[in-house]
């Protein structure tokens, strides 16, 4: 994808600056920053663009046209984002443009079915930003992220799936006899059926340097990324749960040692877990009481863990090849709370899993269909999934298949 070359001028305590650079790095959109309390040059230029006021952010485009103070709405129209459905009623509405919901979008459009896709940042998901996929079949090399995603979105396209960038679902509801899916400016959209896409966000430990070294030697899976660490002395796996340590165990096939950081007085991983991790032979060194303060690094690597006994208030640094975070993920259902079932974590049951789904329909849901009849869900959102890119597109193929067994009978 070309990046268009986009310069933001700010300043670091601005936090309209960094609503305008969070919305960019959302959509993927590559740009430089200068800061004009240290860059005196930058200051000149905002001052000359703006009539002689200092007023930021102003966001320079590569054509050398500029924004002051643009909202979202403004920069999103500025980069060419189709923000604005075409139709009002779609056969299917797809929140998300993750694996799952792009999968799905060219499933359904391939066969006819009028198909709104709508994603509130890059698309991709979390396949976008993930540097390299090695795991997903048909790349005996690996694949960039970005690269597979940018292929999912053309072949959907190839497919006249509609697109919607920029536009975040907040709620669910429904209206004259269809779903209705509103954006957090009010907008509604109507679908006879509706598929929750929306994946689920890794919990971040939120620690100074976290942000700067994710995929560069801070990763939030072992399967997709253990990997590349084979040979490695040491890794630092973060948590105490069922992920920690089952993930601390699989990355002992990498790593000579693993080092697990816990910041309470036990693990919480079921009892079989907790008994391979603490046997001797595990190559599992656990420190309990031991927070992150930060991470650090050099050359764009992660190079040092900076950790705290909440005891004692010892420091230590640590030098791993890498450093996994497992603190739990966080679905992206907010906007469905209340409208369908869900687990206790807020992932979204469907189908088999469903636990009043049948009494409130009165029949056996499609797979994949959620409580809400004619809503589905499919990918990391949903309870259950396995959390991979190739399961996600292996959910959004399958419900896309539901969903037009579900279209026959509307
Ligand atoms: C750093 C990292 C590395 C990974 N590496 C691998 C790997 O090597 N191999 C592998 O198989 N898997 C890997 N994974 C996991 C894999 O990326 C996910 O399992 C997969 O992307 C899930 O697809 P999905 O479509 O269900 O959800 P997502 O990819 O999470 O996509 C969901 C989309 O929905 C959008 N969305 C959320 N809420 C809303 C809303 N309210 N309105 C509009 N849009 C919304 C999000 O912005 C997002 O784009 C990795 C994940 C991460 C984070």
């Amino acid at each position: 994808m070309s990046q268009p070359a986009i310069t933001v001028y700010g300043a670091y305590w601005c936090p309209d600056c960094r609503r305008a650079k969070k919305f960019l790095g959302e959509q993927f959109v590559q740009y430089n920053w200068v800061d004009i309390e240290q860059d005196k040059t930058g200051e000149d230029y905002v001052l000359t663009l703006n009539n002689g006021k200092r007023i930021i952010p102003t966001v320079v485009f590569e054509d050398g046209s500029f924004l002051v103070e643009p909202s979202n709405a403004e920069l999103a129209q500025k980069l060419g984002l189709e923000t604005e459905a075409r139709m009002t009623y779609y056969d299917l509405v797809i929140i998300g443009g993750g694996p799952a919901g792009l999968t799905a979008a060219i499933y359904a459009a391939r066969e006819g079915v009028e198909t709104l896709l709508i994603e509130r940042s890059g698309l991709g998901g979390q396949a976008g930003i993930t540097g390299a996929i090695d795991n997903f079949p048909g790349f005996p090399e690996g694949i960039g992220g970005q690269e597979l995603a940018d292929r999912m979105v053309q072949q959907a396209r190839r497919f006249d799936v509609e697109i919607l960038q920029a536009q975040d679902i907040g709620m669910l509801a429904w209206h004259n006899g269809y779903q209705c899916a509103q954006n957090s400016e009010g907008k509604h959209i109507h679908g006879k059926a509706v598929l929750i896409a929306t994946g689920a966000s890794y919990r971040r430990l939120g620690v100074p340097g976290e942000d700067d070294y994710i995929g560069a030697g801070i990763h939030f899976c072992a399967t997709c990324d253990g990997p590349f660490y084979k040979g490695a002395k040491e890794i630092v796996v973060v948590g105490a749960g069922n992920s920690a340590c089952e993930e601390g165990l699989h990355l002992t096939k990498f790593a000579d040692k693993v080092t697990l950081l816990v910041r309470g007085n036990e693990l919480t991983a079921s009892q079989i877990v907790i008994d391979k991790v603490t046997e001797p032979s595990s190559r599992i060194d656990v420190r309990f009481r031991t927070a992150v303060d930060a991470f650090e690094g050099a050359n764009s690597k992660l190079k040092t863990v900076r950790t705290r006994n909440l005891d004692t208030g010892a420091t230590d640094v640590l030098h791993p090849a890498a450093a996994f975070v497992f603190i739990g993920q966080q679905p992206n259902s907010a906007f469905a709370k209340g409208y369908v079932e869900m687990d206790r974590y807020g992932f979204v049951l469907a189908g088999h899993d469903l636990v009043h789904g049948r009494e409130i329909m009165g029949r056996e849901p499609f797979a994949f269909e959620t409580s809400a009849p004619g809503v589905f869900a499919a990918g990391d959102v949903r309870h259950g999934s396995t959390k991979q890119v190739a399961s996600a597109v292996g959910e959004g193929a399958a419900a896309a298949i539901s969903i037009r067994e579900f279209l026959k009978t509307k």
